[in-house]
């Protein structure tokens, strides 16, 4: 049987990407993409307008989010919701309470860039965002690309952003248990994103994915645009190992700044459960 064509984690305007909703959506459309969730950080609001366009389209749409959760010692990890109800009281209050840390995170790292000799990114960090409440990490790198000091958004964060880099401050968002107790009360699955992108110890990973599994949560993205052909297999074997769900995840922010295209991804291991088995 030939796999769908799923996608469910990518970024408008709404939160750290560069199409509208409604755009990301007739891209993905454009690039095969069958069933579509739109995942913007911390954020609900792009929601709306991309089930509608999907709907034009004909395209399937699953409502959803990308998480931003404090776990351990200062590691940031990132947890997909998909098919919340956008409408949640508790969901879209708790999702406030994170992106209210936003503004003060943001004017922290523009000091520690000013020190390094980058002035002036909170408010060119500003001129890229969208919703101001959404300033991140990825708009600094914009701005940062903008003035000449790297050639690339990823370069920005080898040289600046990245965690232990002079751009990179601490800051505590949700707590894993907050974070899915939002997501679940909200009516949805919860997802742990891009795993091979945390710089966590082996141990350290199996208490994340233990703990993840304890507080309710089903899968896993074995397929994301931030994987290699390694990362598959192990996290395959993760799948396995705890009974995840499997997701296949491009996490597309933009055209020229992603790892891969909307859809343009390789198909799950063919005896791993699909999450949209779901949907
Ligand atoms: P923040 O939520 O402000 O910490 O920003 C995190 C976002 O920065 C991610 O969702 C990505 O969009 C972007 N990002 C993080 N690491 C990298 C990287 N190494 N290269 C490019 N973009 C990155
Ligand atoms: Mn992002
Ligand atoms: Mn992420
Ligand atoms: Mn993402």
């Amino acid at each position: 049987m030939k796999a769908i064509n799923a996608d469910l984690h990518c970024h408008s305007t709404v939160s750290d990407g560069l199409l509208a909703p409604a755009d990301v959506v007739r891209r993905a459309h454009e690039n095969g993409v069958e069933l579509l969730a739109l995942t913007d950080h911390d954020e609900l609001g792009g929601l709306a307008e991309a089930r509608a366009a999907a709907a034009e389209l004909g395209l399937g749409f699953v409502n959803g989010v990308e998480v931003s959760i404090s776990w351990g010692d200062d590691q940031t990890v990132h947890i997909v919701g998909l098919g919340v109800d956008p409408e949640h009281a508790g969901l879209r209050a708790g999702l406030e309470s994170i992106r209210s840390g936003r503004d003060s995170r943001a004017a922290r790292m523009a000091a520690e860039l000013d020190k390094v000799g980058i002035h002036g990114a909170y408010e060119g960090a500003l001129k890229h965002v969208g919703n101001p409440a959404l300033i991140s990490r990825a708009h600094f790198a914009r701005y940062i690309v903008e003035l000449g000091h790297a050639r690339d958004v990823k370069s920005v964060f080898d040289h600046w952003l990245a965690k232990g880099k002079p751009g990179y401050v601490n800051h505590a968002w949700a707590t894993l248990e907050d974070g899915l107790r939002w997501i679940h009360d909200a009516g949805g699955i919860a997802v742990i994103a891009h795993p091979g992108r945390y710089r966590l110890s082996g141990a350290e990973r199996l208490e994340m994915y233990g703990m993840f599994r304890d507080l309710g949560g089903r899968g896993i993205e074995v397929i994301s645009g931030a994987h290699k052909a390694d990362d598959v297999a192990e996290f395959a074997h993760i799948a396995r190992k705890f009974g995840f769900l499997a997701s296949r995840a491009s996490d597309f922010h933009g055209p020229g700044e992603s790892w891969i295209d909307l859809g343009k991804l390789p198909d799950l291991p063919d005896d791993l459960t699909p999450v949209w088995t779901h949907f």
